[in-house]
């Protein structure tokens, strides 16, 4: 089986299909999860807006998945408080989130939600306007490392016998003469080496390229590109320790400031990316605008600016749409299509990747006899091994982290590491001892690689973590094989794309 796409979509097929016991071999065009799957909110969660558009199937999917994901993946899927205040003439009020919280607690057979008054919110999040403030609730849902989550199927399905090639895009699929596929034409990106592949089923998970190697068979139905950015501050300008939800003044839609992996993200937008596909995904200076209007309208004395901000990111959504409504209306259901050994699986979210990947086997199953259903009553991961007798000074939660992660790779990770790589990387919860670990893991190609997507730095820091580069060199010389001469090339390409990409737009 060939897969196309390396975002959350085709490393979840791939997995699934490796259980399965089928031969796999998953091909990303560009990084591994370098598409939207690297760029979301990070959040697993059931989605409290699609509850209010009427979307029960989807919000009752989704909580089971997250409930699933928050057993099986410790310490890379993990909960996050969520705080939503209710004013007396802003938002929606008590009553509607009561019932709507009541029914997302039903659909994960829990109770987490809680009001507060007026004076306990307040004290919950300091700072937040009291200006007809009548109180707020609290409610659970969870949180992700959205690119890591894509690297550990990827990995752990690597070791059981797939492989997965970075910067290599399928260019055509093949079939013989009856139109049935053999196979699929694929190119190196980097040196442009051609190659075909062959196999009786493809399976695109190009997500919102979908259409490029499938076009949609549904008449009128195509992928609409939505555009979503996020801004990152640091975690001192604002004492926020749990998720708040914000309503933007302006038109009404939810937006949400969370705390993760050290430093606070504000997202997100939902509107028409409007640009070709080809390029890199950027947000403008009206998005910037717009979040941050929303946050100083909440937060009126902080004096909060885009100058806060250390960084941003945008993706774009799968979204299947037919009837051009509001963007933010549109459904996030997955769709499948079929032709002939081809399988095209997009939409849906991250949160779901198990259901995409099954329906994606499932429709493929007539192309695969012998070969069982997916095991979906399997955990997703292999398991990550106990914490560790020697913990070499990091805390519980550390190693938590680290296992969530890497999984089995942890250990040696920690036991490898000179002390002092056992430290964080400022204003982060990322450990220096990762760079190398997940240096060494292969196949970067490019430093942005290491510091957007292996770890995290690139986006939690200012300047894409700038100050820092001469000691993620030092500690990653010995693992990539790049003479000075790379190292200085890759530096200045890493600075001038973050530059483009993920600096903020003033
Ligand atoms: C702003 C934003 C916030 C979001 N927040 C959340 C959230 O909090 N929780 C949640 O559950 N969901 C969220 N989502 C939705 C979720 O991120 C996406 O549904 C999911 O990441 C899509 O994954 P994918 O693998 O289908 O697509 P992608 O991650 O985009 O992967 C597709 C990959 O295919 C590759 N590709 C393209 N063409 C080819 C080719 N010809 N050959 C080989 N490879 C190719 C691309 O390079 C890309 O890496 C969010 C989406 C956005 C935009």
């Amino acid at each position: 089986m060939i897969v196309a796409g390396g975002g959350i979509t085709g490393a979840g097929v791939l997995r699934e299909a490796v259980r399965m016991g089928l031969r796999a071999v998953l091909v990303e065009k560009n990084d591994f999860a370098w598409g939207t799957s690297s760029r979301s909110s990070k959040l697993v969660h059931g989605g409290l807006r699609y509850l209010k558009q009427g979307r029960l199937h989807l919000t009752w999917e989704s909580v089971r998945h997250r409930q699933r994901l928050l057993a099986e993946a410790p310490g890379l899927v993990e909960p996050i408080g969520f705080l939503m205040p209710v004013y007396s003439k802003r938002g929606p009020g008590r009553w509607s989130l009561e019932a709507g919280l009541t029914l997302y607690d039903l659909m994960a057979g829990r109770r987490y939600h809680h009001y507060y008054g007026a004076g306990a919110f307040s004290e919950l999040v300091p700072g937040i306007d009291k200006g007809g403030l009548c109180g707020g609730f609290g409610f659970m849902d969870a949180q992700v490392d959205d690119a890591r989550l894509v690297l550990r199927l990827i990995d752990e399905s690597v070791q059981k016998g797939a492989a997965a090639l970075n910067y290599t895009s399928v260019t055509e699929i093949r079939r013989d003469e009856r139109g049935e596929v053999s196979g699929a034409s694929v190119v190196d990106t980097s040196t442009g080496q051609t190659m075909f592949l062959s196999a009786p089923v493809v399976i695109n998970a190009t997500g919102s390229w979908a259409e490029t190697l499938h076009a949609s068979p549904v008449p009128g139905l195509h992928l609409r590109p939505l555009r979503g950015s996020h801004l990152m501050l640091p975690s001192w300008r604002l004492p926020v320790y749990q998720a708040v939800t914000l309503v933007h003044p302006d038109d009404g839609r939810p937006l949400f400031i969370i705390p993760w992996e050290g430093a606070l993200m504000l997202g997100t937008t939902d509107i028409d990316h409007g640009h070709g596909l080809e390029g890199e995904i950027v947000m403008d200076k009206h998005e910037a605008q717009y979040m941050i209007e929303c946050l100083r309208a909440y937060f009126p004395g902080r004096d909060l600016g885009l100058k806060d901000c250390v960084s941003s990111y945008s993706g774009i959504r799968p979204v299947l749409s037919k009837a051009d409504k509001p963007p933010s209306q549109e459904s996030r259901e997955h769709v499948v299509w079929k032709d002939r050994g081809l399988v095209t699986v997009t939409g849906g979210k991250l949160t779901t990747f198990r259901a995409l990947a099954k329906d994606a086997l499932k429709a493929a199953s007539d192309r695969l006899p012998g070969k069982p259903e997916p095991k979906m009553s399997e955990p997703v991961f292999d398991p990550a091994g106990p914490l560790p007798e020697k913990r070499r000074g990091l805390s519980t939660n550390t190693w938590q982290r680290l296992l969530g992660r890497y999984g089995q790779m942890a250990g040696q990770m920690v036991m490898r590491a000179e002390k002092k790589d056992l430290s964080f990387i400022p204003g982060t919860l990322t450990l220096w001892a990762e760079l190398p670990a997940a240096a060494q893991a292969g196949q970067i190609m490019h430093l942005s690689d290491l510091m957007l997507r292996r770890v995290r730095p690139g986006i939690l820091l200012s300047e894409g973590g700038r100050a820092y580069l001469d000691r993620v060199e030092a500690l990653c010389r010995p693992v990539l094989d790049w003479d000075k001469k790379r190292w200085a090339a890759e530096r200045s390409m890493y600075m001038e794309y973050w530059d483009y990409v993920h600096s903020v737009p003033l």
